[in-house]
């Protein structure tokens, strides 16, 4: 296997960490703002990605390498509003399908069966996360500065476990 290929197995483990704490930051601000139901919705969001980091980690150790952690930078903290928020959401998950589909190939091309296994869940797991965050950034442009709207879809998002 590739230095390149393992790197980036790494370097994903610490950004999905890096997500995760953007999320967390995001969900402060939401809650700053008194909406309880989208600071929810981006807390189980962060632990998704804690999550995916730890898979990441337990996958690496099983095939004999190990993890470093990274410093992670302070993440954003203000926002131009609600649908501003949730619109750099989905920039960030492009990012991050971005990058699943760069090492995916890369484990293509080094006929990595183990490694493009693996990543194959991520891939598909891609998809749903920016369907989700599409649809989201729809209902917020929708909605705009509606307060009946937006208390509705809060409730919505307060749903999230
Ligand atoms: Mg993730």
């Amino acid at each position: 296997m590739s230095e390149k290929l393992i790197n980036g197995l790494k370097e994903q483990f610490n950004f999905e960490l890096e997500s995760g704490y953007l999320y967390l930051s995001m969900s402060a601000y939401l809650k700053g703002k008194d909406m309880e139901g989208f600071a929810n919705f981006m807390f189980m969001q962060a632990h998704e990605e804690f999550d995916h980091a730890m898979d990441f980690y337990n996958f690496l150790y099983a095939i004999d390498e190990e993890v470093e952690y990274n410093a992670i930078e302070k993440p954003k903290n203000k926002f131009d509003g609600f649908t501003e928020l949730f619109k750099e959401a989905l920039e960030h998950e492009e990012l991050v399908t971005q990058k699943v589909e760069e090492l995916y190939g890369q484990s293509l091309e080094e006929k990595n069966y183990k490694v493009s296994q693996f990543l194959a869940k991520y891939v598909n797991e891609q998809v749903e996360e920016l369907d989700t965050f599409r649809a989201l950034v729809k209902k917020f442009e929708r909605v705009g500065e509606n307060w009946n709207g937006l208390y509705i879809l809060d409730r919505e998002l307060s749903m999230r476990k």
